[in-house]
């Protein structure tokens, strides 16, 4: 672990950041500067390791974008976020963001489950509205179908879509994110 706010890495960390914040429709949603005891770690982590892991996210998007035709694919940016606690979500999907934005915390998600969440997410970017409705379902079935996840109930009001494909939470997401993971 880097333990210095002097590091190029640290800046890059801080400007990613203020980069993904701005990608947020509230930027308080990630707010790693006031945790006095993580945020050095954490920003040396980001400044050195998230282009890589926003490849790997990226490849996840194109895997995605393989389940339809050209024709009918968004333009979408993947980044990964370390959501403040208070966030109930894992990942966040703005529509109004220009390309559509996936946001996801990595940590809060084991490395072979982030599929999971980054179609869950690509289901509401495709369609370009949030909420779990039936034709939402149709299209997260179609992606379920396509990358060999187990296809979600289609029976309308089934709770069960809201976390589809279903995974194990992470119990300390912030650790991955100070390099522990
Ligand atoms: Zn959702």
């Amino acid at each position: 672990m880097i333990a210095s706010d002097r590091t190029e890495a640290y800046q890059i960390g801080i400007a990613y950041l203020d980069r993904v914040k701005s990608a947020l429709p509230d930027p308080q949603m990630v707010d790693v500067i006031s945790n006095i005891r993580d945020r050095v770690s954490i920003c040396n982590w980001i400044g050195t390791q998230i282009e890589d892991v926003n490849r790997s996210l990226q490849i996840h998007v194109n895997a995605c974008d393989e389940c339809f035709n050209l024709g009918d694919r968004r333009s979408i940016q993947i980044l990964a976020v370390p959501f403040a606690s208070f966030v109930q979500l894992d990942g966040f999907c703005n529509i109004n963001n220009e390309p559509t934005t996936i946001l996801v915390d990595v940590g809060r998600v084991a490395p072979a489950d982030w599929l999971a969440l980054v179609a869950h997410e690509y289901a509401h970017a495709h369609l370009g509205y949030p909420g779990h409705d039936l034709k939402y379902a149709q299209v997260l079935s179609h992606l379920c179908l396509g990358l060999g996840f187990a296809q979600p109930s289609l029976i309308p009001d089934d709770r069960s879509i809201y976390c589809w494909p279903p995974y194990s939470p992470s119990i300390d997401p912030l650790a991955w994110w100070r390099g522990e993971g």
